[in-house]
């Protein structure tokens, strides 16, 4: 793999609405605390942020303490972007910061597990045609991978082999090839863009994109964008890609935000423009260790969702590809949180909690036993959320069941 180190994120530096514009000189990156401090996103256009990103560890030494200093080796395998925006949320001292543990690498990323592989999902296998990337795993659904680059760079990213590879950039012939690939194929429905980060895209290939999905598969029923960039520079969404969006009739933008420290009032001032362009919002997460691997923070995070419109919708097991053992969260435990969810907090915000298969079985619930029945006696049993049970005799089939004959 090869990965860039420095460079711009969607080629020339573009205006607030993302329309390409050449300027002479690219914005600098904010060395010291005060300056980053002083920063305000909102009076800058977004992809201006993207070129101030820090895309070294060694570059945060101004601003955070007990930044950890990483190997150089780490960079062949996973690059490192971390927005002015995502940096500002940081602690400045404590390592265990949760939006530090995101995005800051550690050395431990260099020991792979025996059982860590570069695709665990093998979605390079589910691809529906070579050469289009459209990974068809599911009977009408499939994830249209149309970007490899992100806002910021995740440390636990299940696509660390192709995202921030400059070897694995989707070309626009790619792109072509997957909208034919999903023209030709009547029987999808459901239609998830996906990346790295789709909305790291300018306004201009976005429209474009969309334009012929909507104008050649009209069998197409549910366009979503998945993307994490609303959560990394929130002034990502504008009032012209609320418009795009709802010109294109994208029903729904899946967003990844994993712990309430990244629900800002920036963040939800700027969904509220989504909500009102009347883009449903839902919340995929990943349960990670020392970010949200607990039942305090999920409820508060859960909470906090639907207070601002957004619907908790999975909670994802850590995939297990390469270095990324240290943030996963052993099955007993992501069942007991679960339970600690539903009946503590509102029915609508508690979400399916799921481990996607390796090998690419696709997602599977995590669901703690509340109803069961005893294999010898055949008794219905239900245990609610304190732990108290009762016996279902309405749901048990008795064995001397008569049943009347009609006349
Ligand atoms: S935003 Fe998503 S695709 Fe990008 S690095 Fe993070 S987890 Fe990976």
């Amino acid at each position: 793999m090869s990965c860039q180190n420095a460079m711009p994120p969607d080629g020339p530096i573009a205006n607030q609405s993302g329309a390409s514009q050449t300027v002479a000189v690219r914005p600098r990156m904010l060395r010291t605390r005060e300056e980053l401090m002083a920063y305000d996103p909102e009076r800058e256009p977004w992809a201006q942020q993207l070129s101030r990103r820090y895309t070294h560890h060694s570059q945060l030494a101004g601003i955070l303490e007990h930044v950890e200093d990483v190997p150089e080796g780490l960079y062949s395998m996973f690059n490192f972007r971390v927005t002015p925006y995502m940096a500002q949320l940081m602690d400045p001292i404590d390592p265990s910061c949760p939006i530090r543990r995101q995005y800051l690498p550690t050395g431990n990323e260099l020991v792979i597990r025996s059982y860590e592989v570069r695709d665990s999902l093998a979605e390079d296998n589910s691809i529906g045609e070579p050469g289009s990337p459209v990974v068809h795993r599911y009977p009408q659904r499939v994830l249209f991978l149309v970007q490899n680059t992100c806002g910021a760079y995740c440390r636990y990213c299940t696509r660390k082999r192709m995202v921030s590879d400059a070897d694995a950039a989707i070309t626009g012939h790619a792109i072509d090839a997957g909208i034919r690939y999903i023209a030709s194929h009547r029987e999808i429905e459901d239609v998830l863009l996906s990346g790295g980060d789709p909305l790291i895209l300018s306004d201009k290939k976005l429209d474009a994109i969309l334009a012929r999905l909507r104008a050649e598969a009209p069998h197409v029923r549910l366009l979503r964008i998945g993307s994490r960039l609303p959560v990394q520079l929130p002034t990502r969404i504008t009032e012209e890609l609320c418009e795009l969006l709802s010109r294109h009739d994208v029903q729904m933008l899946n967003l990844h935000i994993n712990h309430p420290k990244e629900i800002t009032p920036l963040l939800v001032r700027r969904l509220a423009m989504l909500r009102r362009a009347g883009v449903m919002l839902g919340n995929q997460s990943v349960l990670l260790r020392g970010v949200n691997d607990s039942v305090a923070i999920q409820r508060e995070l859960c909470m906090r969702l639907v207070e601002i419109g957004v619907r908790p919708y999975y909670v994802y097991s850590n995939d297990s590809a390469q270095g990324n053992w240290q943030f996963t969260v052993p099955l007993a435990e992501m069942t007991e949180i679960a339970r600690g969810l539903r009946g503590w907090i509102s029915g609508p915000a508690v979400p399916t909690f799921v481990v996607d298969g390796t090998g690419g079985l696709g997602k599977m619930p995590v669901l703690p036993a509340y109803v069961m029945q005893d294999g010898e006696t055949g008794e219905v049993w239900a245990t609610n959320y304190e732990g108290q049970r009762s016996r279902q005799r309405n749901l048990e089939q008795p064995a001397n069941l008569q049943l009347c004959e009609r006349s």
